[in-house]
C-alpha cells in the first residue's frame, strides 16, 4: 500500500484484550456495514445493530442503559442537555392544535419554550398552580395531550401531588412528563408513581462536576418508546462520546456525592432558618416548604438546591449587595456539581406572590458546610450593618 493509503486504513496494531475498569469513549460518525444488504438507518441500535453515530455510539448507549436501570425505566434517550430533553418531550406529544399544562414554577426555559417556539406553532400551553393537586382535572380539554410537573418547582421548591395529577390525566388519556432534575432521577420514583416520561438533566447531578452537558428522557413501555424514537431521530439529538464518558465517570461516585450533599445542605438550611434576616426558607424537607407533606410521602430524600427569602425590610439592591459579598459561593448558574452558589432571582413570577428580588436560590457544594456558614454570616453582617448606616443617615435627615 502507498503510504497514504495506508495512513487511512491501517492496520490494527495494539494488542486486543485490555480489561479497563472505564468504559471505551468510542467515537464515530459512520458505522461500517459488511454488505450492502445489511445497510440501515434505524436509532434501534440495540435491538437491530449499529447504524451512525448520530443514534449514540457504545459510550452512549452505555450511558443510556445505566440510566434506564437506575430510573426503572426500559429506555433512556440521551440527548445534548436537559433543555434538549424538554423540547424532546414537547415535539412527541405535542402538535399544532394541541393544549398542554405546565406548572407555574417549572424550569424557566421550559415556560420560555411554551410561550416561544410552541405557541408560533400553533401549540396552546396553559400555566397552572402547580399545588393544584387532583384540582388538574378541571384543566383538562378535549385537546388536552400533556401535563408537565417538576417537584420540586424550580427556585420556589413547590412539591407536587404527582400520584393525583396522574390519576386524573390518565382518567382522560393525557400523558404525564417529570421533569425529575432535583431528585437525580433516583430521590423520586417516577415510574412509582404513576409517571409516564420522566426526563432529567444530567448536567447536574450525573455529570456533578460542572463540566458537561446531557440530558434524559426516559420511558417504561414499548409504545412510548416508539413514539419518543421518531422524534428523537428527526431532531438529530447528537451527544459526544466524550460528554457521556464523564457522565459515567460521574455515576460512580453519585450515591456518595448525592448523601454527603443531603446533610450538608441540611445543616446550612437549618442555620438560615434561624437568622433574623431570613422570612422564609424553601427547603423541601422542612415545613416551611409548600408541599413538604408530600415530600414526606413521596420522595427518599432531598438534594443540594433550596432558595430562602430575605425578610420584607431589605431592598432587591441589599440582596444583590449580599450575594456580592459572598466569597466561597460562586455567582452563577445550573447547579449539582462540587462549588457552592448563590444567586438572586429578581423576575420570579408567581401569581398572587411577591418576592421583590429578595428571593436567593443557593447550591451546596462539597466544601465544608462550617465555612460556606461563615461565608452566609459575614454577607449577612456586611449588608445588616450598611442598613444601618443608611436608616441612620435617613432618620438625621427626616430630623433635620
Ligand atoms: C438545569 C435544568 C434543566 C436544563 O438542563 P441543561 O442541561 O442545562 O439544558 C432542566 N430542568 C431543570 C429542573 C434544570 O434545573
Amino acid at each position: 500500500m502507498h503510504w497514504h493509503s495506508r495512513l487511512v486504513q491501517p492496520q490494527t496494531l495494539a494488542a486486543p484484550g485490555f480489561e479497563s475498569l472505564a468504559t471505551p469513549t468510542y467515537r464515530g460518525s459512520t458505522v461500517v456495514f459488511k454488505k450492502q444488504a445489511d445497510v440501515v438507518d434505524d436509532w434501534e441500535q440495540i435491538e437491530n445493530g449499529y447504524s451512525y453515530g448520530l443514534y449514540g455510539t457504545p459510550t452512549a448507549l452505555e450511558l443510556s442503559g445505566r440510566i434506564a436501570q437506575l430510573e426503572g425505566a426500559l429506555y433512556s434517550f440521551v440527548v445534548p442537555g436537559g433543555q434538549a430533553a424538554i423540547a424532546l418531550v414537547y415535539f412527541t406529544m405535542c402538535k399544532a392544535g394541541s393544549h398542554a399544562l405546565v406548572p407555574y414554577s417549572a424550569y424557566g426555559p421550559n415556560k420560555e419554550m411554551a410561550q416561544g417556539l410552541l405557541r408560533n406553532l400553533g401549540i396552546d400551553i396553559e400555566p397552572y398552580d402547580p399545588l393544584i393537586g387532583a384540582g388538574i382535572a378541571n384543566l383538562i380539554r378535549e385537546n388536552t395531550t400533556l401535563i408537565w410537573v417538576e417537584s420540586p418547582g424550580s427556585v420556589t421548591m413547590e412539591i407536587q401531588d404527582i400520584p393525583a395529577i396522574c390519576k386524573a390525566a390518565h382518567e382522560r388519556d393525557v400523558m404525564v412528563a417529570l421533569d425529575n432534575t432535583y431528585a437525580a432521577g433516583i430521590l423520586f420514583d417516577a415510574f412509582g408513581h404513576g409517571v409516564d416520561i420522566s426526563m432529567q438533566a444530567l448536567t447536574k447531578y450525573v455529570g456533578g462536576h460542572s463540566d458537561l452537558l446531557l440530558g434524559t428522557v426516559s420511558v417504561n413501555n414499548e409504545s412510548l418508546k416508539a413514539k419518543v424514537g421518531v422524534t428523537y431521530k428527526q431532531l438529530g439529538l447528537a451527544v459526544s462520546p466524550d460528554d457521556c464518558s464523564l457522565a459515567l465517570r460521574g455515576l460512580q461516585t453519585l450515591g456518595i456525592r448525592l448523601k454527603h450533599l443531603e446533610a450538608s445542605t441540611l445543616e446550612i438550611a437549618e442555620w438560615l432558618t434561624e437568622q433574623k434576616e431570613v422570612k422564609q426558607v424553601f427547603h423541601p424537607a422542612f415545613p416551611s416548604c409548600p408541599g413538604h407533606d408530600l415530600w414526606k410521602r413521596d420522595f427518599i430524600g432531598s438534594s443540594s438546591v433550596f432558595s430562602f427569602l430575605f425578610t420584607d425590610n431589605f431592598t432587591a439592591q441589599q440582596v444583590e449587595q449580599f450575594i456580592d459579598t459572598l466569597e466561597m459561593f460562586k455567582i452563577g448558574m445550573s447547579w449539582g456539581g462540587v462549588t457552592s452558589l448563590a444567586l438572586v432571582y429578581p423576575n420570579v413570577e408567581r401569581p398572587g406572590k411577591d418576592y421583590a428580588g429578595r428571593l436567593v436560590r443557593l447550591n451546596i457544594g462539597l466544601e465544608h458546610p462550617a465555612e460556606l456558614i461563615q461565608d452566609l454570616e459575614h454577607a449577612f453582617q456586611a449588608i445588616s450593618k450598611q442598613k444601618e448606616n443608611q436608616d441612620e443617615i435617613r432618620s438625621s435627615l427626616v430630623s433635620l
